[in-house]
């Protein structure tokens, strides 16, 4: 016997059952993203390792421990992405969108190989905006209310939103010496990562997932402390604006993102329902990234939500997953009338999902796989009925009786059957 063959640990099939449940997200998450005039990007899956080193950051836990790299066969370092920011900046530089400000959308697998469990897959799928060449605080607040509008259009009620700033650089630089103190004042508590990272990236401390920091990365000082007049009003002016909203939102000051390029505005999206893998959204405002990546200075903003995280969260028991009607034919003639039937009732009504049994069989274990596959309705065409030019309809769900149609009664009723959906 062969070895069977699985798949990657970490790496996961979305089944077909499973499918309906990404495509209402992915449905909602377009629909509301368009909504605000962004326009998609899809960019390669590989790219050259240099340009996430460049950008999330050479002592990053995705840079030193995470990333897919590898040389190919012609001796290229190649990474498979694992984020999205990097691609579309390296994009828009490439491209030369920057001369006018761009809002733009991407979705897709991202790679890292970090420990599975759950809401920590080694893919998974991320969708994210990226805003190009606008520095204001309407541009923050706008990418915050878009992520606000999508978790009502999919239900989700229990999601907090966390805001902080970064300030500047030279903002942060003063920061980070008192941070350094602090820490080194605490050394023994930390951890071996901490430790080094004290030397290379000390903000970074802040973001550890390691509960044993959180007394001392509490007691640690706020970055909001720092700011300058310019981050603070930039700051101001957001929360201004998320109150006028009427969003809700909390400033946690030790929010810092595991990512190096962020300035100014970062914010988070968490849920309590999923345990330590909580943050469902993530983003910020990133005004160095695209000079640092050898673009024109460019103020940048954007976030990135991940897709299995929001999946956990949403009820999917409203969500239709079979086809409208299955048609079933019974009798040598229905059987050869029902491949016609089928594609009229199709061209009659848009968008209908309707399933055509294939391979015969009895009434009995054909409506049986009507039953099965979820329809709504099934679709009956015997022999007398093809004659007729009529179809017996019987609904599979809620109850009611089976009648006989005419062509244009049944497809009000598959109209009906598909506004329903
Ligand atoms: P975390 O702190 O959970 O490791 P992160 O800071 O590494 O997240 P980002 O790089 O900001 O995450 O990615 C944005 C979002 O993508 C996260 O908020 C999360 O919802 C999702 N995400 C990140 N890594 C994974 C993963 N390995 N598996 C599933 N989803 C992920
Ligand atoms: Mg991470």
């Amino acid at each position: 016997m062969p070895e069977r063959l699985q798949a990657i640990r970490g790496m996961h099939d979305v089944l077909p059952e499973q499918a309906p449940i990404w495509q209402h997200l992915e449905d909602h998450a377009r629909a509301v993203i368009e909504g605000y005039g962004y326009r998609e990007m899809r960019t390669p899956l590989l790219e050259p390792v240099e340009l996430f080193k460049r950008s999330i950051g050479e002592v990053t836990d995705i840079v030193e421990k995470e990333m897919y790299a590898f040389e190919d066969r012609g001796g290229d370092r190649l990474a498979l992405r694992p984020e999205g920011t990097a691609s579309c900046v390296r994009a828009a530089i490439e491209h030369g969108l920057l001369d006018q400000p761009q809002r733009i959308w991407y979705r897709g697998p991202m790679f890292r190989r970090e420990r599975p469990q759950r809401g920590r897959y080694r893919q998974f799928h991320q969708i994210g905006v990226e805003v190009f060449g606008l520095a204001g605080p309407d541009i923050d607040l706008e990418v915050i209310a878009m992520t606000g509008r999508l978790w009502r259009a999919l239900g989700l009620a229990d999601l907090r939103l966390e805001v902080n700033s970064l300030g500047d650089a030279d903002e942060r630089a003063r920061y980070r010496g008192d941070l350094v103190a602090h820490l080194r004042a605490h050394e023994p508590a930390l951890d071996d990562d901490s430790r080094r990272r004290l030397s290379t990236n000390p903000l970074r401390v802040l973001d550890s997932k390691n509960p044993d920091l959180a007394p001392v990365i509490a007691a640690a000082p706020s970055l909001l402390d720092y700011l300058g007049e310019a981050s603070r009003a930039h700051f101001d002016a957001l929360c201004a604006g998320l109150d006028a909203a009427g969003i809700g939102y909390s400033i946690n000051p030790r929010l810092v993102r595991g990512l190096d390029y962020y300035n100014r505005t970062v914010f988070e999206w968490i849920t309590d329902a999923l345990g330590a893998q909580g943050t469902v959204c993530a983003g910020g405002r990133y005004d160095g990234l695209v000079a640092q990546l050898g673009g024109r200075d460019t103020p940048a903003v954007g976030f990135a939500l991940g897709t299995e995280r929001l999946l956990d969260l949403i009820d999917t028991s409203a969500i239709a997953t079979g086809p409208d009607a299955y048609l079933v034919a019974l009798g040598d003639a229905a059987a050869a009338a029902a491949p016609a039937l089928a594609e009229r009732l199709r061209d009659a009504v848009p968008g209908l999902k309707l399933l055509m049994h294939c391979g015969g069989g009895s009434f009995k274990s054909q409506f049986k796989k009507a039953d099965r596959s979820g329809a709504r309705l099934a679709l009956i065409l015997g022999d007398e009925e093809a004659a007729a030019g009529t179809v017996s309809c019987k609904p599979l769900r809620g109850g009611g009786e089976q009648r006989t149609l005419g062509f244009d009664e049944a497809v009000a009723l598959l109209r009906e059957a598909r506004a329903a959906r």
